[in-house]
């Protein structure tokens, strides 16, 4: 088989032993491939980019060829171009619900989804009636976590960088309160202001003054799942954070996470979140950028929350 893309032509070997040809559809700009471009020697959990090669990220494919007719169209790691040759498809899952947008599978329907429902369920173990903290509420992730909280009858407060986004999670999203992280002088009274009577579980996504703000605004006894710390993944050194003392003083259990831990959750997690979006019981807001020469800006954007909703690249629609 011969593809011919605009700029190269691919020639498929007679064999693709497990091996796949990818058209790539959409692709997802997610805040850890900063992380990839660091020089290896910095602590990561998964390896830096090769120069001179794609850059691998989250997508939805088409499958071209082959050894498994039935894989049509799938959603994993794929490279930053038209068409991927690849040779590990243990990493795609098979995409079998097509009457959602198949963009969602870089997001809700995606990584973005088991990490929000892992995340929220497993580590935060909610409970009715507790008060929830999301930061990078309007992020792919937050967003979900929001509206989980509510689902699950809890008090939800988000925060989130500027006007436009704090309205959507009110009016949208369904949360209780947010704020603008950005136009609050003392982010530690901001939350006290919204939890007069502390914070059950934290869902962490930026680090650095926000943590340290809601260290002292833990209940006792309470828990923070640890997502991500965006705010820090662009400094040459971690900012620090000062108010680790209330781990002790307030007994909090604080618990990272990595989604794909959690893999084995996504059958459940489907069957559960596409009924729930198809019915509009819970919401979900992308932003679109359209041609892979506009995807390494639409990446950078995430650093200054450029984005509104999770940011996807369109490369073909089908
Ligand atoms: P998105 O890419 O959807 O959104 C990121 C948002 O973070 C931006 O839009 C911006 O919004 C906000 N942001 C950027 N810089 C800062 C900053 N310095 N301080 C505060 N907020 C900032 O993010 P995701 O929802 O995909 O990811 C959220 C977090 O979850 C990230 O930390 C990511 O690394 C982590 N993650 C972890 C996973 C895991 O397995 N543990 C899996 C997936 C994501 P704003 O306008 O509000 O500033």
């Amino acid at each position: 088989m011969e593809v011919v893309t605009t700029k190269i032509t691919l020639k498929v070997p007679e064999s693709l032993n497990d091996g796949i040809l990818l058209k790539n559809l959409y692709l997802s700009c997610d805040p850890y491939m900063r992380n990839r471009m660091a020089k290896p020697d910095r602590p990561s959990y998964v390896d830096s980019f090769t120069p001179g090669k794609p850059i691998i990220g989250y997508g939805v494919s088409k499958v071209l060829d082959s050894r498994n007719p039935n894989f049509k169209t799938v959603w994993g790691l794929t490279g930053w171009e038209e068409y991927s040759l690849i040779t590990s498809p243990q990493l795609f899952f098979k995409i079998n619900h097509t009457d959602v947008p198949l963009s969602y599978y870089t997001g809700i329907l995606g990584m973005r989804g088991v990490t929000a429902y892992a995340g929220f369920y497993e580590v935060g173990a909610p409970k009715k009636g507790e008060c929830v903290f999301v930061s990078a509420a309007f992020g792919a992730v937050g967003q979900l976590v929001g509206q989980l909280a509510k689902l699950t009858g809890c008090y939800v407060v988000g925060s989130a960088g500027s006007k436009e986004k704090v309205d959507l999670l009110k009016n949208k999203f369904g949360f209780d309160e947010a704020f603008n992280y950005k136009e609050e002088e003392d982010l530690d009274a901001a939350l006290r202001r919204c939890f007069p009577e502390g914070i059950d579980i934290y869902f962490e996504n930026v680090g650095g003054k926000m943590l340290d703000a809601v260290l002292l605004n833990m209940r006792l006894h309470n828990r923070i799942a640890v997502c991500g710390m965006i705010s820090q993944y662009n400094l040459q050194q971690s900012e620090g954070v000062h108010n680790l003392f209330c781990l002790i003083s307030k007994r909090i259990r604080m618990e990272g996470f990595l989604a794909f831990d959690f893999y084995h959750l996504y059958p459940k997690y489907l069957d559960w979140i596409l009924p729930h979006i198809k019915e509009g019981k819970v919401a979900y807001v992308e932003d679109v950028t359209e041609g892979l020469e506009s995807a390494p800006s639409a990446l950078i954007g995430l650093f200054s929350g450029r984005n509104v909703g999770k940011q996807i690249v369109v490369i073909a629609r089908q």
